[in-house]
């Protein structure tokens, strides 16, 4: 069968089971490219305590952290851990985008996709997972979102390989997905939530929607 026929089938059994995702959390784009850089390396749950506190402190708007400090910032922060970092790498996004959109997220995003995705890998700790999250989820632009949760579930499919690269998994997708900005949002958000609740580090591979297409079932279910 087709990788385009297989990924068409995967996710139309996750929506089955799991419904639609409704992603990204966040209400407006400030709070999703604030969301986006915070998540990294920490759990969701870790970075909605984070924008509660900033939220109440008026610190969930690009505008206002541009004009706040990394001291003023760095306590609402800390349930993402890094929180130094993390103050950082948020006053460096907002730097770029003062410098080259006026602060202004809209005109940011009138920029076309593959050039405003190399713009934001120049800041300093925008990684490619970070910079697409940021495209899709705020920007609403066609990008395939990768993970560690993709890269998990997909290799043990046997769809993929683990050593490929964030590049090469993207364009897996890509190629054999039709560009479509509603099912990239919701089928990351789907691998997503396989990955946290049945596919992981120990799979529970009796119980997921996914087992009659994948390679490593066996192996785990034998355990
Ligand atoms: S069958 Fe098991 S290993 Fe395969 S995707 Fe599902 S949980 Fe992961």
């Amino acid at each position: 069968m087709k990788s385009s026929v297989i990924l068409e089938i995967i996710y139309k059994k996750l929506l089955k089971a799991f419904h639609h995702r409704n992603w990204w959390p966040g209400d407006t784009a400030d709070e999703i490219i604030i969301g986006a850089i915070l998540t990294q390396n920490v759990s969701w749950n870790n970075v909605e305590k984070a924008i509660e506190n900033l939220k109440q402190h008026n610190l969930c708007t690009i505008e206002q952290i541009h004009h706040s400090n990394m001291e003023k910032i760095t306590p609402h922060i800390r349930s993402t851990f890094y929180f130094n970092e993390k103050a950082k790498k948020l006053k460096n996004f907002t730097e770029f985008l003062y410098t080259h959109y006026n602060g202004d997220v809209c005109k940011m995003f009138q920029t076309t996709t593959w050039t405003l995705r190399k713009q934001l890998l120049q800041i300093k700790g925008i990684g490619e997972e970070t910079a697409d999250s940021i495209l899709l989820y705020a920007g609403e632009k066609p990008v395939f979102v990768i993970d560690a949760y993709t890269k998990r579930i997909f290799s043990r499919i046997g769809l993929t390989k683990p050593d490929w690269s964030y590049t090469e998994y993207q364009q897996f997708f890509m190629e054999n997905l039709p560009e479509d900005i509603g099912l990239y949002n919701d089928f990351h958000a789907q691998i997503v939530n396989l990955g946290k609740s049945i596919c992981r580090i120990k799979p529970l591979c009796d119980e997921c929607p996914l087992n009659n297409f994948c390679e490593k079932k066996l192996i785990y279910l034998t355990k």
